[in-house]
């Protein structure tokens, strides 16, 4: 999160208001499937409000574009995943 500090550092110094117009940014997860290791070369993301929404996204998007299975999903995996959904705002 270090260059979104950054940006807000900016925004701070000009006035969060005037950036936006008054309206501030939403907050957002957003996951992007080629930070997944062995997804490189894919190039789907999905933003939504709410985790559990992005979770739903991931599954499907896993089980449509590469053919997997979420159900049978490790623990391990889902734990990986989750470090892998990020905190945005829109
Ligand atoms: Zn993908």
């Amino acid at each position: 999160m270090a260059q979104t500090t950054g940006r807000f550092g900016d925004f701070a110094k000009i006035g969060y208001g005037e950036v936006f117009g008054g309206v501030e940014g939403m907050d957002a997860y957003s996951y992007t499937c080629r930070d997944c290791e062995g997804m490189e070369k894919c190039p789907a993301s999905v933003v939504a409000e709410t985790k559990d929404e992005v979770w739903k996204l991931i599954e499907l998007h896993a089980q449509v574009a590469h053919e997997e299975e979420p159900a049978d999903w490790d623990k391990e995996t889902k734990d990986y995943l989750d470090t892998l959904i990020r905190a945005v705002s829109v």
